[in-house]
């Protein structure tokens, strides 16, 4: 069975789609800014079952159109047969979108699964290799052959320059389909994973804002 945290609907995670969003707990990566710190360590979670998720599902079936798989890192548990069948369920009735860090090899027939996915890039330090980004690359590809809506988020936190050179070295792999989100990272009252990081400054913010548009031949969206 896999670990289930919570389910919920928002508006935000799959425009223009009002969507459910559920989120697995685990994840490969130990990012310092991340908000989700209790489901990455899964600490103190009590969890829901994919027959809880269902349940809330049916309730909303009337005004949700999509279903956000999100995390923690949701590919972690792609093999699992239980949920792969849920989502295949899932996938008859509504649209469901894959959010991801991107650095777990993707099986083609799972994200086969999902009309839409959500890569989030991380500051280069967060790799715990240069492989892993070689793996967002491939999972870019394998995205570009099988969903129709993409997006790369970007992450921002102080030392924003990290993000120049892996921007350079994959800006080829987005169509344009791709859309671009930049996000700044805040301090949060229920604290994040470490504490020894900074948000991004606006001249920074500003900066890398152009430098983006500038870069990539896609549709950018700042999120501050
Ligand atoms: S921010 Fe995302 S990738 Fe990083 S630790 Fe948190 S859930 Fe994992």
């Amino acid at each position: 069975m896999i670990p289930i945290a919570n389910v919920f609907s928002t508006l935000n995670d799959f425009p223009p789609f009002p969507s459910a969003i559920m989120f697995t707990c685990g994840c490969n990566l130990r990012c310092k800014y991340c908000h989700n710190w209790r489901l990455v360590k899964d600490q103190d979670i009590e969890h829901l079952t994919l027959d809880d998720v269902q349940a809330y599902l049916d309730e909303a079936s009337e005004f949700i159109d999509g279903l956000v798989v999100s995390g923690g890192e949701p590919t972690l548990h792609q093999y699992d047969y239980d949920f792969k069948h849920f989502l295949c369920t899932q996938s008859r009735r509504l649209l469901l979108k894959l959010d991801t860090n991107g650095t777990i090899p993707i099986e083609p027939k799972f994200l086969d699964l999902f009309y839409g996915i959500s890569i989030t890039l991380k500051p280069i330090g967060y790799y715990k290799s240069l492989d892993d980004i070689d793996t967002v690359k491939k999972n870019m590809d394998l995205a570009n052959q099988i969903c129709t809506y993409k997006e790369l988020r970007i992450t921002l936190v102080d030392n924003h320059e990290q993000f120049m050179p892996e921007l350079d070295y994959i800006s080829d792999h987005l169509d344009s389909d791709w859309k671009v989100t930049l996000n700044n990272a805040v301090k949060v009252d229920t604290g994040t994973l470490a504490d020894d990081w900074n948000e991004c400054n606006y001249d920074d913010l500003e900066e890398l804002g152009k430098w983006v548009k500038e870069k990539i031949s896609v549709p950018v969206q700042m999120l501050l």
